[in-house]
């Protein structure tokens, strides 16, 4: 099964080009996908809605290509996506089909329209699906779940308006899910009625360059970037349409608890987003206090593995008390690695990225922190490159619990067998690693830095229990209910 982990953005915006806005919005959301992106924008300007039919063939202009934003975007492409709404997409996938196919938005044909659509999250009940839409006579042109998504709703909408349309979609499809779409002169933003991946909403109001309108985002920092408002998370189950100015809430499903990934926490979201109402940079910092409380550890200094153990690490060097520094410095040009199949240059990899800074770890015990292992293989390699520049001892902290299990929503993780403490007991993880120590964070200490309750999050990778039905998993059931609106 093919993972993924992405970032989405819409914009409507009353007036204006969207193409430039969202080019930026993306470049906010790129750490959660560099392989590749892509923006779809239509024309839904009011002083064109009065002549308009609904469903009449209009025309969604579309670039995407693999890379970073930068890469896949030019000025003089952007300026000729001309549209005041539009939709974006990064897509970061290291297993399953890189190919230009399968980035997104991604286009449907309805009614003789077009919808695109870029999600974020990954389904699990895809196969049957794409199965009965093929019987139907539908071609599918790439691999994805969102494909499926997209046809399953232009189906729907040669019977249904389109709230109805994606309330039959809805009942449908089981998995993560935050998606954006375009549909003629609106834009539609939906959760999943558990909320697990992010979504927020935020107003552009009479900007510098006189832009008003809504975004709909991932991340609280792609809002941030076009200097909007975040206004609130679009709550689990909502539909969200913006059309001509005008913002309407559609509370499809209401479930009985949520289940937010908590990887985004950890790992994922960035240190500035503000997801569910809570700042990460607060939740890690939490998290590397409780590390230290539960884990301490006589040493010279606290290190991070720059970047994603940095909060953590300094949070933890607070509360014991132990001066922070950097151990290793990072090349922060370095994009994606290149992984060459031989064994020498793997390490080249880690060394391309890290560099440890003798003067600064030689003789000393280091607490080495950082949020997550997943392989092990990265964190194995750090380690011994502090010992090879003469650290005394090397003291790993982690800022989860030990990753035992896959994610089939939405995180790129690797099989049971690939995943280091699937099969491994501590004192075999500490002696894999090469380390003199090893704390993990408790499934406690988690919670309440999260400060979410354990049965409004998923937590499947940690404790192998699943929101959703997966066929081989245990499923803690996650009871829905049909509201009216
Ligand atoms: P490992 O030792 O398991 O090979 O690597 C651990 C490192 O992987 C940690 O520093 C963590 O930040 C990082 N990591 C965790 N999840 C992901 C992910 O989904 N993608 C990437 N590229 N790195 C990850
Ligand atoms: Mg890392």
């Amino acid at each position: 099964m093919k993972k993924e982990g992405c970032g989405i953005v819409g914009i409507a915006l009353e007036q204006g080009n969207a193409a430039l806005p969202i080019f930026y919005a993306l470049y906010a959301l790129q750490h959660r996908g560099q392989e590749s992106a892509g923006i779809a924008v239509s024309s839904g300007a009011k002083e064109e809605k009065e002549n308009e039919i609904s469903g009449n063939v209009r025309d969604i202009p579309l670039i995407k290509g693999m890379g970073f934003v930068y890469e896949v975007f030019s000025t003089q492409r952007l300026e000729s996506q001309k549209g005041n709404i539009g939709i974006g997409h990064v897509r970061y996938s290291t297993t399953g089909a890189s190919k230009v196919e399968n980035a997104e938005p991604l286009l449907a044909n309805y009614r003789g329209g077009k919808i695109a659509i870029a999600h974020n999250g990954n389904l699990v009940n895809t196969a049957e699906m794409r199965r009965e839409l093929e019987r139907d006579g539908r071609i599918f042109h790439s691999d994805t779940d969102t494909e499926v998504i997209a046809q399953l709703l232009a189906k729907e909408l040669m019977k249904h308006d389109p709230i109805e349309a994606i309330r039959e979609l809805m009942k449908r499809v089981i998995g993560s899910y935050s998606l954006v779409i375009l549909m003629n002169n609106t834009l539609i933003a939906v959760r999943d009625p558990l909320g697990i991946k992010p979504l927020c909403l935020g107003e552009i109001k009479d900007d510098e360059n006189g832009r008003s309108g809504y975004i709909i985002a991932s991340e609280s920092p792609a809002i941030d970037m076009l200097n909007a408002s975040l206004i609130r998370d679009v709550r689990p189950g909502e539909v969200l349409m913006v059309k001509g100015g005008d913002l309407e809430s559609y509370q499809l499903y209401r479930g009985k608890n949520t289940a937010h990934c908590v990887f985004e926490y950890i790992y994922f979201a960035r240190a500035d987003s503000v997801l569910d109402g809570r700042l990460v940079y607060g939740v890690r910092m939490k998290i590397g206090e409780r590390l230290a409380e539960e884990h301490g550890v006589e040493a010279d200094m606290v290190s991070p593995v720059p970047d994603s153990g940095i909060t953590f690490a300094i949070g933890y060097a607070k509360r014991a008390k132990i001066d922070y520094m950097e151990g290793f410095i990072k090349n922060r040009y370095v994009g994606r690695t290149f992984i060459m199949p031989e064994e020498s240059s793997r390490d080249i990899a880690v060394r391309l990225k890290l560099n440890a800074v003798r003067a600064n770890v030689e003789g000393k015990r280091v607490v080495l922190v950082d949020d997550s292992i997943v392989r092990g293989t990265t964190s194995r390699r750090i380690v011994d490159y502090l010992k090879e520049k003469g650290a005394k001892e090397v003291h790993l902290r982690i800022g989860s619990p030990p990753i035992i299990a896959p994610c089939y929503l939405g995180i790129n993780t690797p099989t049971r067998e690939e995943l280091l403490a699937s099969k491994r007991n501590l004192d075999e993880i500490c002696e894999f690693l090469n380390a003199d120590s090893i704390g993990y964070l408790s499934m406690e200490g988690l919670i309440d830095s999260v400060g979410i309750e354990a049965n409004n999050l998923c937590l499947g990778c940690l404790t192998e229990k699943y929101p959703v039905e997966i066929p081989g998993e245990v499923c803690i059931a996650r009871q829905l209910k049909l509201t009216q609106f």
